[in-house]
């Protein structure tokens, strides 16, 4: 959906749009926009709908992506929606431009990966659970059935783009036969039986039972897994508005470049209006319906609406805030560039000031700055009536 304007916001409050629940009259942004000609007086837009886009759909399965070229303002992560068939291989690939953390949305499957010290480890993945691979480490991902799975892969390099990253196959057909005999002991001739080009995902064979060990006693179980299961966990935090899984370099040591989390906003509850000092995110919405404003300084603000399957981006350092627009639970996927999660809230901020400094800084009576919280809100709930 386009932005909202004022104009549709105003509409709504008179009913005219249905549907947009917590906007009343008045409840547009009270400042005007920017007056001054030489600024930059609007932002660009925070949303994508990832699951409309075209992307690559394959007999093994698809894939969808949101880079800075589909989302200029993505310049810090990008992400892709993947989905494989039982048996369905991701083929064997490195990133040679970002690491990799994923989120397992729903369905099974299964990893294998290789790093330079010789450690490798096998794992299986179902819904709620992450991984992680640093970046340019070898890795695979294949689904496990008995239905097809579907999971969220996140990037910490806007400029990264799934489908421009270093293929076994691919690799395997631009080097001379002769020089894969020496290096790998077939016959020169068998490699006419490889595939010609980058195959990217395989038509594969559901692999059968549990883990298998590993084929060389060479080979070493890394010291950090790249396996953490979030959803299984209880809530890192709960709210009256809400409840927020959170894994961070700390929860999870190997994933040292991105942080994740899951919030969970009842209807009419709002994630309140915060910055990240440190890390831009980038959210998947995974159920449910919801509007973001963004606060870009220099009286710029965009709102605009997500749902289920939209991306959305948050530039370091900018503000906003989350509401659930719905009548049901909206459930969102966040990820951010650094595997330390770091936030300022606005209720944190104000309540770490004195009362007479606040009402001297937005010019009202210390009775009614008085009454602004005097500690962290982090989910507000819906207002009651
Ligand atoms: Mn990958
Ligand atoms: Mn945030």
């Amino acid at each position: 959906m386009p932005e909202l304007s004022r104009r549709d916001l105003l509409s709504a409050a008179a009913g005219g749009v249905t549907g947009l629940a917590a906007v009343s009259a008045g409840d547009e942004p009270r400042g005007p926009a920017s007056k001054d000609p030489l600024a930059v007086t609007t932002l660009p837009s925070f949303r994508l709908a990832l699951e409309e886009q075209p992307g690559k759909v394959m007999p093994g399965g698809s894939a969808r992506e949101a880079t800075a070229a589909e989302l200029p303002v993505s310049q810090g992560l990008s992400g892709v929606s993947m989905r494989l068939k039982p048996g369905g291989l991701r083929e064997l690939h490195w990133h040679a431009n970002a690491a990799e953390w994923a989120f397992v949305v729903r369905g099974r499957v299964r990893t294998t990966v290789i790093a330079p010290d010789g450690t490798a480890e096998i794992n299986d993945f179902g819904p709620g659970d992450v991984w992680y691979f640093p970046r340019g480490h070898g890795h695979s991902i294949q689904g496990l059935g008995p239905d097809e799975c579907h999971f969220i892969l996140v990037f910490d390099n806007g400029a990264f783009s799934e489908f421009g990253t270093f293929s076994s196959t691919d690799w395997l057909a631009q080097t001379p036969p002769s020089v894969l005999s020496k290096s790998l002991g077939l016959p020169a001739f068998e490699f006419q039986q490889f595939p010609p080009g980058e195959v990217y995902v395989a038509v594969g064979r559901v692999p059968p039972g549990p883990i298998p060990a590993l084929r060389s006693e060479s080979l070493r179980p890394p010291a950090l897994t790249h396996f953490y299961s979030l959803l299984s966990r209880a809530p890192y935090e709960v709210f009256p508005g809400g409840r927020e899984w959170r894994v961070t370099a700390r929860e999870f040591p190997i994933s040292q470049t991105i942080s994740g989390i899951v919030l969970e906003l009842d209807p009419g509850a709002v994630r309140e209006p915060h910055w990240h000092p440190n890390a831009n995110e980038w959210q998947y919405y995974l159920q449910g319906e919801a509007r973001m404003g963004v606060f870009g300084a220099r009286g710029r603000s965009r709102t605009e609406r997500f749902g289920e399957g939209d991306v959305g981006y948050v530039p370091r350092g900018y503000g906003h805030y989350i509401e659930n627009t719905g009548a049901k639970p909206c459930r969102i996927l966040i990820a951010f560039d650094s595997g330390e999660y770091q936030e300022i809230s606005l209720s944190t901020w104000l309540a770490a000031n004195p009362v007479r400094l606040l009402a001297d800084n937005f010019q009202v009576a210390d009775a009614i700055a008085e009454r602004l919280p005097d500690h962290r809100v982090f989910i507000a709930p819906a207002a009651s009536e």
